[in-house]
């Protein structure tokens, strides 16, 4: 088998919201976060798939939801991406939990993760070895488990910050991470290593975590460049709340292709590639019962409306387009929330 690119990180994650007026106003006014596309989930026209990111929709920065109103409310459980958490600058926590008491967020004490008590894998090709940070546990208002986790942001950082809501030295700079909660974790840790990730160290599991062991993977780029793995039999039920898939980046069609190989030369079931009209796909689920996507970097989210027009109209892709008039009576109407403009002073 040939070893296949290694993927730099996540790409994106798609999660099962509600309402999707309290989703859109939480996660663009709330969070700070760009809508970047507003469009169809491409399987049921009728349900609305949002994607948040940073200002350009850098790959690594969206968070996308299906919010599928008729589906009960959800549970986390094994075989599921259980927390899914973005970067913030460091030091920025306080300005969070001060915006979290103001729009009346649930959320929990800090915690420390990797700290003192950690053990790093010494033995590891890159050096990479766990740093010791901060990370603020949140719910949405669906009840899905969200965390910031404070970082040093270089000054070449790829991603870009959105600042219509949340001022640029506190916003969201793209995941950090996703928790994978499976019943056993070794294959899903073997899988991770073919796709190119690298076991950097453990710690006890602590605070909202059902696991006695978290184990850290590191991928080779610098945005959602993390996969912790947590051993847990508790059962879980996708709806509200839950996380539907993670996607990670293949950049290329090659890079995909091989990907692609390496797994099914694990035993998986990969999907044939699938035109997802801003990246192409292939999904599979993984050992533990997590669904996988890969997802390439192009055409991107820019490819059909102009980077300072991102997410103003309802994008129909393909043969929708045609279907336009029946698709948008069928949806709910939303407002995209827009910060008040600036008064002059004069
Ligand atoms: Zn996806």
């Amino acid at each position: 088998m040939t070893t296949p690119t290694p993927t730099p990180g996540i790409h994106h994650v798609t999660c099962i919201a509600g309402d999707p007026q309290r989703n859109m106003d939480f996660w663009v006014e709330t969070l700070g976060l760009r809508l970047v596309k507003r469009s169809i989930n491409q399987d049921d026209p009728s349900t609305y798939h949002f994607f948040f990111a940073d200002a350009e929709g850098t790959p690594g920065t969206s968070m996308t939801f299906f919010p599928w109103g008729d589906l009960p409310q959800g549970k986390v459980g094994s075989g599921q991406v259980s927390r899914t958490a973005f970067r913030v600058p460091e030091g920025s926590l306080d300005y969070w939990e001060a915006r979290f008491d103001q729009y009346g967020v649930d959320y929990d004490a800090r915690v420390e993760r990797f700290g003192d008590e950690a053990r790093s894998v010494s033995e590891n090709a890159s050096g990479d070895e766990p740093r010791a940070e901060t990370v603020l546990p949140f719910r949405d208002p669906d009840g899905l488990p969200v965390e910031l986790v404070e970082v040093e942001i270089p000054d070449d950082d790829p991603t870009v910050p959105w600042t219509e809501f949340v001022p640029d030295e506190y916003a969201i700079r793209g995941f950090h991470s996703v928790t994978l909660w499976v019943a056993d974790p070794e294959p899903t840790k073997d899988l991770l290593r073919t796709m190119g990730l690298e076991e950097i160290g453990t710690e006890q599991a602590q605070g909202d975590t059902p696991g006695d062991e978290r184990t850290r993977f590191a991928a080779s780029g610098s945005v959602g460049r993390y996969v912790d793995v947590l051993p847990t039999i508790q059962g879980g039920r996708q709806g509200h709340g839950t996380v539907h898939h993670v996607a990670f980046q293949t950049p290329t069609d090659e890079d995909q292709e091989s990907m692609r190989a390496a797994v099914q030369s694990e035993g998986l079931r990969p999907t044939a590639q699938i035109d997802r009209h801003w990246f192409r796909s292939v999904y599979f689920r993984e050992f533990g019962g997590v669904l996988f996507e890969l997802a390439t970097s192009d055409p991107g989210y820019a490819s059909d409306e102009p980077l300072d027009d991102l997410g103003g109209r309802l994008v129909l892709p393909g043969s929708f387009e045609s279907r336009r008039e029946e698709i948008e009576a069928e949806l709910p109407d939303v407002t995209i929330p827009r910060a008040e403009p600036v008064e002059a002073d004069d």
